[in-house]
């Protein structure tokens, strides 16, 4: 076994720290402050890209925002950031957020611990002191006592095996691995495949230059609308006020977040009237006002809609009839019309892709009536012989989610355990945190978190804490390690796994489920019982001495 020995790890060149952190996105960031600020500790965050910000370093696609309200996707953790930073904009678009997120990193000095441009190939545990070294692409150790890895949930980009895809001619690209040079689609053929929530929004933009878009369509997705809009006048001066009573208000809320701004807003929706107890005109008069009030309004309208398979397709009926109402062609319409029970796939947030479809350069095609058969030199062909032609192919395919940022690492537990081993048959892991066989290691947004599920920066923030407060309270008792036991894992990812049963995301093919992997094992990966009891199921754990953990004492660090 590849091992780094604590001789070793004292060898020369080999950097010491009590904490290394893997990514600088919003999870990184924060905990780098948190073990910097709070527990002064010597820590390190390795980062691959040339700059902070994650997803929104690595999604710089033409069109890329957020679907969370700009005012509460921010980080908390710094009174300082949170004051002096303006939004513009109801919902930030990637290049704004990236802007935020290198002024979080300059107000709070974050950058002289980060190394940019190193990419971690290895993490291996050592049994006899409790360490990890984490070697770099670069071949650079570093040694630590802890390690957290925050490479995110979202940060794999998924291209998927398109036989002849290394002989197309003309240019190439994937949304999540989008160039910082400017890219022109105009008087282009552009074939774009994907319609999730990155290929909604780069259509967009496409369709407005291209001489020829093709949005190849397997599945479609149920989109609503954003509602994005500047910001109105005082209502950013009035949350900034109210900042540390409206972050505990949003932390009380199954998403974390809240689709009106101010709790004082007159309610547009009930949200606590089951779906069937209502008469039908009620019910398009409720979805009528969240679907003009915009963001996730519609979605959590009723409490019910993501529960059954009836209540599902009542929504999916509604967002159905507003499609035929907006696009002009009736079968193209009718293929844009999800057949998948609203929710089970992340539900999108937009404003214009579907009338794109009416304009004479944009054509909508089915990928699975007529499957992609190969990529040829100049183009597409399709199963039944057409010949799609393409100066550009733009793949909005998606991610390996959840794992895929773990897995792509060597990374070795106890007794050499290989990461990618222990999850062959599905990913486990105890409160979404940790994983039996890998002592010592951190995750945050892993599988059976409720990460992406959730206002994610309040879900990275929640975990920094409790992963922070829990290195402090091994350190203070002498604890050099600390593992989930097997039973306390299979029970966490049992239960995660009833929880996601009884509702309607198992219902059907998503990331959420891997199932967008070919030869990804079917489970589903996130917690859904929402961020406040993820938040109190992870806090009593703590407050019972870390039950469900080994914890080891026993042998000293060397
Ligand atoms: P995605 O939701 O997984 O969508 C990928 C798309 O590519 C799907 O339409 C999928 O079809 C298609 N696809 C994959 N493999 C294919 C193949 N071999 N042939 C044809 N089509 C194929 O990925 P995403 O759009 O990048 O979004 C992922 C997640 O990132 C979102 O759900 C969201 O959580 C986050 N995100 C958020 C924002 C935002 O905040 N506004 C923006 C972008 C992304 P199938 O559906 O049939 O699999």
């Amino acid at each position: 076994m590849d091992m780094v020995s604590s001789e070793a790890g004292k060898s020369a060149g080999v950097k010491e720290f009590d904490v290394v952190v893997v990514g600088a996105g919003f999870a990184g960031l924060a905990a780098l402050h948190y073990l910097r600020e709070k527990m002064g500790y010597k820590t390190r965050v390795i980062e691959a890209g040339s700059q902070a910000g994650g997803t929104w370093y690595w999604n710089r696609y033409p069109g890329a925002r957020c679907d969370v309200e700009s005012l509460q996707y921010s980080l908390a953790i710094s009174p300082e950031v949170e004051q002096e930073w303006n939004w513009s904009e109801r919902f930030a678009t990637q290049d704004e957020i990236l802007r935020y997120t290198q002024f979080a990193v300059d107000r709070l000095d974050l950058a002289r611990d980060i190394d940019f441009n190193t990419r971690v190939a290895s993490a291996i545990h050592n049994d006899q002191d409790d360490s990890w070294a984490v070697t770099t692409e670069q071949g650079e150790v570093y040694r630590c006592r802890w390690l957290i890895m925050a490479a995110g949930p979202l940060s794999t980009p998924n291209i998927p095996d398109f036989p002849g895809l290394d002989t197309f001619k003309g240019e190439f690209y994937h949304t999540g691995m989008w160039p910082k040079e400017p890219v022109s689609f105009a008087g282009k053929r552009v074939v774009q495949i994907g319609t999730g929530s990155s290929g909604v929004q780069i259509a967009q933009e496409i369709s407005k230059d291209a001489a020829q878009h093709y949005v190849l369509q397997r599945t479609a997705h149920h989109i609503i609308p954003a509602g994005n809009r500047p910001l109105n006048p005082g209502e950013q001066e009035e949350i900034k006020r109210r900042y540390p009573e409206l972050r505990d208000f949003w932390q009380t809320l199954i998403g974390a977040t809240f689709y009106q701004s101010l709790p004082s807003d007159p309610p547009l929706v009930p949200g606590d009237k089951s779906i069937f107890d209502v008469t039908a005109e009620e019910r398009k008069k409720i979805f009528d006002g969240a679907w003009a009030y915009g963001g996730y309004a519609f979605q959590r309208a009723f409490p019910d809609a993501l529960k059954t398979k009836e209540a599902s397709t009542l929504a999916g009926d509604y967002i159905a009839s507003k499609i035929r109402e907006t696009v002009k062609d009736p079968a193209t319409a009718e293929k844009l019309i999800s057949t998948q029970y609203f929710g089970t796939k992340r539900v999108i947030l937009d404003t214009n892709y579907y009338s794109i479809f009416n304009q004479d350069n944009v054509e909508l095609v089915d990928v699975k009536g007529d499957p992609i058969d190969r990529i040829t030199e100049t183009g597409v062909r399709l199963k039944s012989g057409r010949e799609i032609e393409a100066d550009m192919i733009v793949c909005a395919t998606g991610f390996d989610a959840m794992t895929g940022s773990l897995t792509r690492m060597e990374i070795r537990g106890r007794d050499g355990l290989l990461l990618k081993d222990a999850w062959a048959d599905g990913p486990k892991s105890y409160l979404g945190i940790m994983i039996n066989g890998f002592p010592g290691m951190f995750v945050i947004g892993g599988p059976q978190s409720c990460s992406a599920l959730a206002n994610v920066i309040t879900a990275n923030e929640q975990q920094v804490d409790w992963i922070c407060k829990a290195i402090t309270w091994l350190d203070d008792n002498g604890y050099t390690s600390i593992e989930p036991t097997i039973e306390a894992e299979n029970a966490w990812v049992n239960r995660c796994n009833e929880l996601a049963d009884a509702t309607i995301y198992t219902k059907g093919d998503s990331w959420y489920l891997g199932s967008n992997i070919p030869g990804k094992p079917r489970r589903f990966l996130l917690y859904v019982a929402g961020y406040p009891g993820y938040k109190a199921e992870t806090e009593e754990v703590a407050a019972k001495g870390y039950e469900g953990f080994v914890l080891d004492k026993a042998r000293e660090l060397s």
